[in-house]
């Protein structure tokens, strides 16, 4: 494989897409030693057929907001890769929703939801419609508008789609509901429901417990103890708040959320009906977290800043892609940083990442950290199926045992002769290998 060529066609055909050819790059990069051992898979294109979606269905979303004028944005879903399960993965709905991220967290997916060990291929779809400041009627009309055209290309054994960044439990229900009203059937489809409806208990903690879990199996292989720990995480979303609650339930303590407007930093550690304000801060719409500071006299907030200045042991990236890049690599580093795990995808940018490795601080990538949420999201799939609910001790279990699971492909894969344990090539290796196994044995289609 000549990874340069790969790189160059695919940005020749796809110019400016620039978050895709950095996915696609990292993964390249980890799974070329693999590939090279597997003259089959050079034979047979593996490579050249991954990085091209099956398809992508673009649309114009079409809406009336409450002044009575009629906004236009543009829907999405990319159908990346079903050689292992239906494609799968989530909506998002964001002001920098763009094919090129959208590709790129496609593409993170499928191999994310290879490692869940679960049978999902990977999908993204999502729309440049932005909730911020948005009445419930509004989201409710977009979220119309966009079914309406999306409905006929998902189905609970060809598409099923979930939330993501601006899409929760809240804009799953308006969707989901418009979808079966024109498909007349109630399969599930979506995951992510609201619990009164097919949605599975622990969906909405599954992203940031089950990030948890996998930290706490990175730290333990390190034999250190995540108790008393500090962590600075960024977000105040549902990810966020998943992963604050787990992380101060297993004794560490979060000193750090942020949001677009800046970082809070509350030496007290963020617990308790902290934690809890946190969805209130979500649920205002307006998407900005220095009213904590108002709130928590204790705590300071910092304009326009990130929470990555802060001396911590650990740094959980949970808001949105390249969102760490160098020179908040170099800080966290100076600083002493322990542990640096994303739970958003791709949350670091290549460079930061390189510097983690380089430096062998304990890093770990999206595509393992955060795969709870869409595995969780599987597990939804099986209970609609089998039509019946199982109990919250019973998809943690399985949510658990997942995250341990693919802690250990990791380890497989990501283990040299020294002893590093290099999670992004571990995960990339892992992921891809069944992807390319699958494909392999289902022809040139
Ligand atoms: N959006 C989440 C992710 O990035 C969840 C996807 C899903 O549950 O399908 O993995």
């Amino acid at each position: 494989m000549k990874i340069d060529n790969i790189l160059s066609a695919l940005e020749a055909k796809h110019p400016g897409e620039n978050e895709f050819l950095q996915a696609v790059k990292e993964v390249l990069v980890s799974i070329e030693d693999v590939y090279n051992q597997h003259p089959e898979f050079e034979k047979n294109r593996i490579i050249e057929r991954l990085v091209e979606p099956d398809r992508i269905f673009t649309f114009r979303v079409a809406w009336v907001d409450d002044q009575g004028d009629i906004q236009v944005n543009l829907g999405y879903r990319v159908q990346f890769n079903n050689a292992i399960g239906p494609y799968k993965g989530g909506l998002r709905f964001h002001a920098s929703v763009n094919l090129s991220s959208l590709k790129f967290l496609g593409f993170e997916q499928t191999f994310k939801n290879a490692l869940t060990t679960l049978p999902m291929g990977g999908g993204k779809g999502g729309s440049d419609f932005s909730p911020r400041g948005k009445s419930n009627a509004e989201i409710m009309r977009f979220c119309q508008a966009f079914m309406l055209e999306l409905w006929r290309n998902i189905g609970p054994d060809t598409d099923v789609p979930a939330g993501d960044i601006g899409v929760g439990t809240r804009e799953i229900g308006y969707l989901y509901g418009m979808y079966k009203k024109l498909a007349r059937e109630n399969t599930g489809t979506f995951t992510g429901k609201g619990l009164e409806y097919g949605g599975s208990l622990v969906r909405p903690e599954a992203t940031g417990f089950g990030a948890l879990y996998f930290v706490q199996e990175m730290l333990n292989a390190k034999n250190i103890d995540l108790k008393g720990k500090t962590v600075a995480v960024s977000g105040f979303g549902n990810v966020a708040w998943g992963a604050v609650t787990k992380a101060t339930e297993l004794g560490a303590k979060v000193v750090t959320i942020s949001g677009p407007d800046g970082y809070i930093y509350d030496p007290e550690g963020i617990s308790g009906d902290k934690i809890e304000y946190m969805l209130e801060l979500r649920n205002s719409g307006d998407d900005i977290v220095a009213p904590y500071a108002q709130k928590y006299p204790n705590s300071v907030f910092h304009a326009s800043k990130k929470p990555w200045l802060e001396k911590v042991d650990i740094a959980l990236p949970c808001a949105i892609q390249n969102e760490l890049n160098l020179n908040d690599a170099e800080t966290l580093i100076n600083n002493g940083v322990t542990c640096v795990a994303e739970v958003s995808n791709m949350g670091c940018t290549a460079e930061a990442v390189d510097l983690f490795i380089e430096k062998k601080i304990l890093f770990a990538p999206g595509k393992a950290v955060n795969a709870g949420g869409v595995a969780t999201s599987g597990l939804e799939m099986s209970q609609n199926a089998m039509h019946i609910q199982w109990s919250a001790e019973e998809v943690d279990k399985k949510l658990h045992e997942i995250m341990k699971n693919i802690h250990e492909q990791c380890l497989k894969f990501g283990k040299g002769n020294e002893q590093y344990i290099n999670y992004v090539k571990g995960a990339n290796v892992a992921g891809f290998m069944k992807v390319a196994r699958a494909m392999m044995a289902q022809g040139v289609i």
